[in-house]
This record gives C-alpha cells, sequence and structure tokens, in this order.
C-alpha cells in the first residue's frame, strides 16, 4: 500500500516568504486571507477556536498546526463568515464529515424548493452541502441557499458559466468572472476540474462508460474543439488570487472519475490524480485551503489503495469523496451500495463523504431522498469514526447501549440519531412503556430477562413467575399504512399515525403498562424479596445469610 507522503503545505510555501531562524516571514506589508495563511503565522483565528469547541478532542492549537499543515481545512468565505456560518473543519484529525448534494434541474425543483432542502440537510446534520443547480434562476437560488445556510456551501462554478453560450464559448475572462462572483456572494469552497488535461483524453477511449463528471465532460469537448490545454489548468495561478482573496477553499475536482466498477483505478483516474496532486502543491504556494475530490464507483477491495494513494500523491490535503458505490447493479439503492464504500473510505482516508441518495443515476433527488441519503452517510461517518479511535466517538453509542439495556424507552429514542423513527416504529406495535418491545414480546425478551436476573433479589421480578405469552392485536389499517409508506412518510406523519396499542395493553395515559415489571409497588416488592427463595441455597432470601450458608 502506498505510505504517507513526507511532505505537507509547509514544503509548498509562496516563493516571497522568507525562512528567518526558524519561522516562515511573508514579505512585508503581507495581509494575511486564508486560514491558511493565519495558521503559517501562528495566529489563532475565531474560526479554529469554534471548530475546536465543537470537536472537544482537539485544541484551538492543534486547528491551527493542522491547517498550517494542509492536512485541515476551514471552509469559510469572509462573507459567508459574517452571516449565518457556523464554522467546521474538514481533516483527518477531525470527525469524517458529509456533504449534501442539491439544486435544481433544468426540468425540475426551484429556489424556494432548493432552500427547504438545505434547511432539511441540516436538520439530519449535513455538514456541508453543495448547490449544483443546472436550472431555474442559479443566481436567485445560490444567494438564498448562502443567505439561508448555517453550513458552508460548495459549487460547482463551471455549470452557471455555460448559462446562456456554449461550452465551446467559454473563455478566460468568463471562467475568472464567473468564480468571482460566486465568491462575492459567499460561496465556502469551490469544485474545479483543472486536472483534466489534454494528454489524458485518450486514456478514456476503452472505458466502458467514458467520463461522467458533468464538468469533466464538459472541458473535454472544450479542449477537443480548441485543439488546447484545459483553460481551468492554465488559468491556475489566477484561479488562485480569486479564491485566496474571499478564502474560497478549493475542492480540486475529478474529472476524470469513473462511473463504473470496470473504469475504477485506470490510467485516466490515476494520470489525473498526478495532476491534482501538483494542483494542490501550487495552490498552497498561493495561500489557499485545499481539499481534492475522489471516486465515484470502486470494487471495495480497490478502496483502501485509493484513499492511500491519495494521501501519498496530495500529501495529506483532505480527500472528499463520492461514495464510492461498490457494486452497479442496485439502482434505486445506491445510497446504501456507496455508504458502503464511504465507510472503507472513511476508514482508510477520506475526511469527507459526499453523500448519494437512492435518485442516484436516476433523477432528481426529492426532500425524502436527501433524509435518505444524509442518513446512511452519518452513519458511514459515524461507523469509521468509531472505528478509528477518534476520541468520544463512540460516547452515544455506549449511552444508547446503556437505555437499552435498562430498557429505558424514553433515553433509548432520546439518543437515536431520528428519535421520531426509533418512536414511531416501537409504537407501532406497542405504543406503551413495557420492559419487552414487539420483535420478540414479553417471554423472550433476552434484555428483559437478563435485567430480571440482575434484579432478583428487589424482588420486582415476580418471583419469575411464568406467565402466559402475551400477544398483541394484528395490524391496524393505520398501522398497515405506515408499512406501506415507510421511508416516504417524514417523521412527524409517522409518528402521528403510529398509535394503537394503548388502549389494548390497558396502559393508563403516560403510565407504563400492567405487564411492566417495574408495576411492583414498594410494599409488594418487601413482600417478594421476602418469599423469594435463593436459587442456591432454596431458602428465603429474607432469612438471615447465616440461616442460607
Ligand atoms: S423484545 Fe427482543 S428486540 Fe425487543 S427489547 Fe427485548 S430482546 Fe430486544
Amino acid at each position: 500500500m502506498p505510505q504517507p507522503s513526507g511532505k505537507t503545505a509547509w514544503d509548498f510555501m509562496p516563493s516571497d516568504w522568507k525562512l528567518v531562524a526558524g519561522r516562515w516571514t511573508p514579505p512585508a506589508g503581507f495581509v494575511p486571507a486564508t486560514q491558511l495563511e493565519h495558521a503559517r503565522l501562528g495566529t489563532l483565528t475565531p474560526e479554529m477556536r469554534r471548530v475546536a469547541q465543537r470537536e472537544p478532542h482537539l485544541t484551538p492549537a492543534q486547528v491551527r498546526d493542522e491547517v498550517a499543515a494542509g492536512r485541515m481545512v476551514i471552509p469559510a468565505n469572509t462573507v459567508h463568515r459574517d452571516l449565518r456560518l457556523d464554522p467546521m473543519c474538514i481533516g483527518r484529525a477531525s470527525l469524517t464529515k458529509v456533504n449534501a448534494n442539491m439544486g435544481a434541474s433544468p426540468v425540475s425543483s426551484g429556489t424556494d424548493e432548493e432552500v427547504e432542502k438545505l434547511r432539511w440537510a441540516e436538520r439530519w446534520n449535513a455538514d456541508t452541502v453543495m448547490d449544483l443547480s443546472t436550472g431555474g434562476d442559479l443566481d436567485r437560488t445560490r444567494e438564498a441557499i448562502v443567505r439561508a445556510a448555517t453550513v458552508p456551501i460548495g459549487t460547482v462554478p463551471i455549470y452557471s458559466m455555460i448559462v446562456g453560450r456554449r461550452i465551446e464559448q467559454l473563455d478566460d475572462e468568463a471562467i475568472l468572472a464567473g468564480l468571482e462572483h460566486q465568491a462575492r456572494q459567499g460561496i465556502d469552497y469551490m469544485t474545479v476540474h483543472a486536472g483534466v488535461l489534454r494528454e489524458h483524453l485518450p486514456l478514456v477511449r476503452d472505458r466502458l462508460i467514458g467520463i461522467v463528471s458533468r464538468g469533466g465532460s464538459l472541458l473535454a469537448k472544450w479542449m477537443l474543439v480548441h485543439g488546447r490545454q484545459n483553460p481551468m489548468y492554465e488559468l491556475w495561478n489566477e484561479i488562485c488570487a480569486v479564491l485566496r482573496r474571499w478564502d474560497v477553499t478549493f475542492s480540486i475536482g475529478d474529472g476524470l472519475r469513473p462511473g463504473g466498477l470496470a473504469d475504477a483505478t485506470d490510467p485516466a483516474q490515476l494520470a489525473e490524480l498526478a495532476t491534482l496532486s501538483e494542483l494542490t502543491e501550487r495552490a498552497w504556494a498561493n495561500g489557499c485551503q485545499v481539499m481534492v475530490e475522489g471516486p465515484g464507483h470502486v470494487p471495495f477491495d480497490q478502496i483502501e489503495y485509493n484513499m492511500k494513494l491519495q494521501r501519498q500523491l496530495c500529501h495529506g490535503a483532505p480527500f472528499y469523496v463520492l461514495g464510492p458505490l461498490v457494486t452497479d447493479i442496485f439502482p434505486g439503492y445506491d445510497h446504501i451500495t456507496s455508504c458502503i464504500g464511504a465507510t472503507a473510505a472513511a476508514y482508510h482516508g477520506a475526511s469527507m463523504l459526499c453523500y448519494v441518495t437512492p435518485k442516484e443515476h436516476l433523477g432528481l433527488p426529492k426532500k425524502a431522498d436527501v433524509k435518505q441519503g444524509v442518513i446512511a452517510y452519518k452513519i458511514a461517518a459515524h461507523a469509521a469514526d468509531i472505528a478509528l479511535g477518534i476520541p468520544g466517538a463512540r460516547d452515544r453509542d455506549d449511552e444508547l447501549t446503556k437505555a437499552r439495556a435498562a430498557l429505558n424507552w424514553e433515553k433509548h429514542f432520546e439518543l437515536s440519531f431520528d428519535p421520531d423513527l426509533a418512536r414511531a416504529y416501537h409504537d407501532e406495535d406497542l405504543d406503551v412503556d413495557t420492559d419487552f418491545c414487539a420483535m420478540c414480546g414479553h417471554d423472550w425478551c433476552s434484555v428483559r430477562i437478563s435485567k430480571e436476573i440482575v434484579e432478583f433479589t428487589s424482588g420486582k421480578a415476580d418471583a419469575y413467575q411464568w406467565e402466559q405469552p402475551r400477544v398483541t392485536d394484528a395490524l391496524s389499517p393505520a398501522q398497515r399504512e405506515i408499512l406501506e409508506q415507510r421511508g416516504v412518510l417524514e417523521p412527524d406523519e409517522i409518528h402521528r399515525l403510529a398509535s394503537k396499542t394503548r388502549a389494548t395493553m390497558r396502559a393508563r395515559e403516560g403510565h407504563k403498562a400492567s405487564c411492566h415489571s417495574d408495576e411492583a409497588e414498594p410494599a409488594t416488592a418487601r413482600r417478594l424479596q421476602s418469599e423469594a427463595l435463593d436459587p442456591v441455597t432454596l431458602e428465603p432470601l429474607g432469612a438471615p445469610p447465616a440461616a442460607r450458608a
């Protein structure tokens, strides 16, 4: 496997900075513009402090040092920073992050719907959102999303550059003007497909599905029509100057990412990755924050190699991957096929995972698809963080396990990532506080039996009396409706519909059901305890220890 690079962003300093007595010193009159430049000067910015507050396993100084090394970015455009942005970071030292893509297409959605999707993605804890609109009023949608967002917003600016013109008509002025316009609007990170070079194009001829990145395919067409190099590559230093001014973080696009398992890790993808490495070094030398984008569709056994190769070639710059999908034959379930790959990617080297929704390859995600995608990816990111041993990453899991062991349903729901759904599923058959659930029923509930063993001497266990199996009613029409619509309904709606068994179980409103073993009154508990027999000596437990010896 490729080993980590021995270099960091410190090895790619601007040419006019000088190393004086072990400290890098900028030229006279230099004013830092980016988090990277502040970090190089040893400054702790408010954004670094906020990041450390949000991730308590890191100190502000550690955040600064990771940013200075180029292993972490804080995407915080100076315009968005002054609006509602809550700064976060992306890097291997921090928790794995999840991005949710959205955006109107020429055939579906609009500004209001996209702002609603943004709020929905934030509700499900997406860490960043990309507006990939290609239809409707792109400018108005982007502006509205930045103004409403507390999370960093990313874009692929080439999409809006070709509104009203054909790709062949794109020129240097339009590219720089388009980037500057979006930077002024407050976009926090931008995908720029500068790594697709003219000499890479013959390498895609033998692919099963060619170039699947929109930006990559548009620029490939431009190069073929003009017989010239990728203009984004040739303008790289000028593009860096624009992004540096507003501290827009680069997300250097992988225009030649594989679009199917057969094309993974092929010469085209690897040739582009080598160029992404060069662009990373040059962006650092221009004072810009950088992350690098990655595939795509990758067989499970190639994921580790892909992650480690990027970390080596790009010197630890955060890797931001789409999926990857580990099989191609489950359209409609690609949030699952890809979150399997995403978990492996996050474990082996990725810092941010771009979600995939069930609509991938099929259509524009709607609100319900956004939820499915974000949650699948929160699972992938969290599973990797636990496996990586990030301090504190497992705390909530352990608390939930304790609540589950105690059959404390309220706490169980409260600690669940999606409390409404957990409660609704539980209440679908038993909408009362019982010490078992409908999965196994009372007499086969191993958690209840374990709890009962532990609580034997408390008298709550009712002397292990074997009770009649408890039988619940069949599904009501309302429950049947829930099951039919599962995955489509929003949690509030599921919860509203999920209600049936309170009366069946004769539970009083707000009280536990009569089958709950905690129901024993203190006096009954004392009586039961005194009557209960020691399981070893068969003497009453109430008898003095000597009598039971
Ligand atoms: S009934 Fe089964 S699934 Fe439900 S709490 Fe008990 S052991 Fe767990």
